[in-house]
C-alpha cells in the first residue's frame, strides 16, 4: 500500500478497497520501525490518528467524505495543530501546544485527511539540511551519512522513506524545493498569496509560503486544490478564484516557451546535475516545447540580498519570543531583562541567534541605508529580471540546487557554503513567484531535482509541466534501498 501515490491512494479508498485505518496502520507501524533511525518526526499521534481514521471510514462508508477521505499526511512542525505540541525545531517551543489551527490544516482537515504527526525542521526554518534542529539532524533515506535537506528536511525523509504519502512543508528561500529535490520528491511552493500563512510560525514574512512535498505533480496539484484560496486572516492572502489543478494536468505542452538562465551553470553547478537538467529540458523538447537561453542579470545578487531581507525580518518576528507569553522560561529571573535575555539565551540555537544579531544589525539605525534599504532595492531588480523574463517565456527551467544532498555535518562550520545551497532558491522567493522541483535522475546514486519556475499565479502550468515530465519518466517511482 504505501508504495502507492496519495492520488492512488484516495482512489482506493474512494473504492473503498481500502480502509484508512489498515492504511494508517500501515504508515503508523513504519514509522515506529524506521524513525529511530531518520528522525523525521518529532511527533507521532498514533492513538488520536487511529481514532481520525476509524471516523474517516465512517464517513467513507456514508459516502460522504472530502477529497482527501481518509489518506494520512504528515504535518511540518511549523504548522499550529490544536492540542498538539508545535515546535517549530527549537527549544523556544518545546513546551508549546498550539491552541488553534494553522489555515492549511484546517482545510486539510475538511478534506477527510487524518494527520500522523509533525515533522522535523530546521530551527524556525532557519536552514537547509535540518541539522539546526533542536531535536537532532534528519537523515536522508537515499545515504543516511548525508542530510535530507532542509528546513523542510523531516516531511522530505518522511515521504521519501514511505512513511507519509504526502507532507506539507514551508519556503521562504527553498525549504520545499531543495529538501524535495535531494530526497527524489516533488515540492511546490505556491505564489507568495496563494496559500493563506495564518498559523504558521513566521520566519521572514514576505518571503514565508506554504505548500507541499508529495511523489508526483498529480498529488501536489489534487492537495494544491485543498490548501489554495482566500482566507481573511492572513491579510496577504490574495482573493483570487482557484483553479481546479488537477483539471489541466493534460494540457498539451506543444509550443510551450521555456527559458534557462545562463547565470544557472556557473562553477558551482555540479557537472553531473548540469547533465540532468540537459537530459530534462531534451524531454520537454520532445513534447513539443521551445527551449531558448533567457538571463536574469542580477542573480548574484540573490543569496546576499535574501540574507539581509530574511535575517531582517526574522529579528522582528522572533522578537515575540520573550518568555512571557509562551514558550521556554528561564528559571528564576531576578528582573525582567535577565527573564528576557536568558529566557532567549537558552531557547533559541546558535542559526537562530546568528539570524537574529544579522537582522538587528541590518535594521540598525547606522546601517539600515547600506543594508536592509539596498536590500530592497536589489530586491525589486531580481524580481525586474523574472518579469522581463516571463515576457518571452512562460517557464523557467534550471537545477533545483548545485549539488545532491551533502554529507551531515559538512557544512555546518561555515554558514556561508550552507546559505549557497539555496542559490538557484532564493531569488524565487525574492519575487514571489511559484517555484517547484521534479525529480530529474540521479548524481552518484543521490536524486537530484530539475526547478520548473512559473509566472504569479501560474501553479496550473507549472504543475502540467511536471506532471507529463512524470509520464515520460520513472525518476519519482524510485525508492531509497531499504524502504521498499
Ligand atoms: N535555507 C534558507 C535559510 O536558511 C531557506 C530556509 C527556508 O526556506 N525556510 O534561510
Amino acid at each position: 500500500m504505501y508504495t502507492h501515490t496519495l492520488t492512488e491512494l484516495a482512489r482506493a479508498l474512494k473504492a473503498r478497497k481500502i480502509s484508512s485505518e489498515e492504511l494508517t496502520c500501515t504508515y503508523l507501524a513504519r514509522i515506529e520501525r524506521f524513525n529511530p533511525e531518520l528522525n523525521a518526526f518529532v511527533t507521532v499521534l498514533r492513538e488520536p490518528t487511529l481514532a481520525e481514521a476509524r471516523a474517516a471510514d465512517a464517513r467513507l462508508a456514508k459516502g460522504d467524505a472530502g477529497a482527501l477521505a481518509g489518506v494520512p499526511i504528515a504535518h511540518k512542525d511549523i504548522f499550529c495543530t490544536a492540542g498538539v505540541k508545535t515546535s517549530c525545531g527549537s527549544k523556544m517551543l518545546d513546551n508549546f501546544v498550539a491552541p488553534y489551527d494553522a489555515h492549511i490544516v484546517t482545510r486539510l482537515k475538511q478534506a477527510g485527511s487524518v494527520l500522523l504527526g509533525k515533522t522535523n525542521m530546521d530551527e524556525f526554518a532557519m536552514g537547509s539540511s535540518n541539522e539546526t534542529s533542536y531535536y537532532g539532524p534528519v537523515k536522508n533515506p537515499w545515504d543516511r551519512t548525508r542530510v535530507p535537506g532542509g528546513s523542510s528536511g523531516g516531511s522530505a525523509a518522511a515521504v521519501a522513506a514511505r512513511l507519509a504519502p504526502a507532507a506539507t512543508g514551508t519556503d521562504t528561500g527553498g525549504s520545499i524545493r531543495q529538501p524535495a529535490a535531494l530526497t527524489g520528491l516533488t515540492g511546490i511552493k505556491p505564489t507568495y498569496g496563494r496559500v493563506s500563512r495564518y498559523g504558521m510560525i513566521a520566519f521572514a514574512s514576505s518571503l514565508d509560503q506554504a505548500g507541499v512535498i508529495t511523489y508526483t505533480a498529480e498529488d501536489a496539484a489534487l492537495l494544491l486544490n485543498v490548501i489554495a484560496g482566500f482566507d481573511a486572516r492572513d491579510s496577504t492572502s490574495m482573493d483570487r478564484p482557484v483553479p481546479d489543478y488537477t483539471a489541466t494536468l493534460q494540457q498539451p505542452l506543444k509550443g510551450l516557451r521555456i527559458g534557462v538562465p545562463a547565470e544557472f551553470f556557473d562553477a558551482g553547478l555540479d557537472a553531473g546535475v548540469g547533465q540532468a537538467v540537459q537530459a530534462a529540458l531534451s524531454i520537454y523538447k520532445k513534447l513539443g516545447a521551445r527551449v531558448q537561453e533567457i538571463s536574469l542579470p542580477n542573480f548574484s545578487l540573490s543569496v546576499p540580498t535574501y540574507y539581509v531581507v530574511a535575517p531582517a525580518e526574522a529579528s522582528s518576528n522572533l522578537s515575540r519570543f520573550d518568555g512571557v507569553r509562551y514558550g521556554h522560561r528561564c528559571e528564576s529571573p531576578v528582573d525582567l531583562m535577565d527573564l528576557y535575555t536568558r529566557s532567549r539565551g537558552e531557547g533559541f540555537g546558535a542559526e537562530v541567534k546568528r539570524r537574529i544579531m544579522t537582522g538587528t544589525y541590518v535594521l540598525s539605525a547606522g546601517y539600515y541605508d547600506a543594508y536592509y534599504l539596498k536590500a530592497q532595492k536589489t530586491r525589486a531588480l531580481i524580481r525586474r529580471d523574472f518579469l522581463e523574463a516571463f515576457r518571452s517565456v512562460d517557464l523557467i527551467m534550471g537545477p533545483t540546487t548545485p549539488t545532491p544532498a551533502f554529507k551531515l555535518g559538512e557544512k555546518t562550520e561555515d554558514p556561508v557554503t550552507m546559505y549557497l545551497n539555496d542559490i538557484y532558491a532564493n531569488g524565487v522567493n525574492l519575487a514571489g513567484l511559484p517555484g517547484l522541483s521534479v525529480p530529474m535522475g540521479f548524481v552518484d546514486g543521490l536524486p537530484v531535482g530539475l526547478q520548473i519556475i512559473g509566472n504569479y499565479f501560474d501553479e496550473a502550468r507549472m504543475l502540467a509541466a511536471a506532471h507529463q515530465y512524470q509520464r515520460e519518466t520513472d525518476w519519482h517511482r524510485h525508492i531509497p534501498k531499504g524502504f521498499e
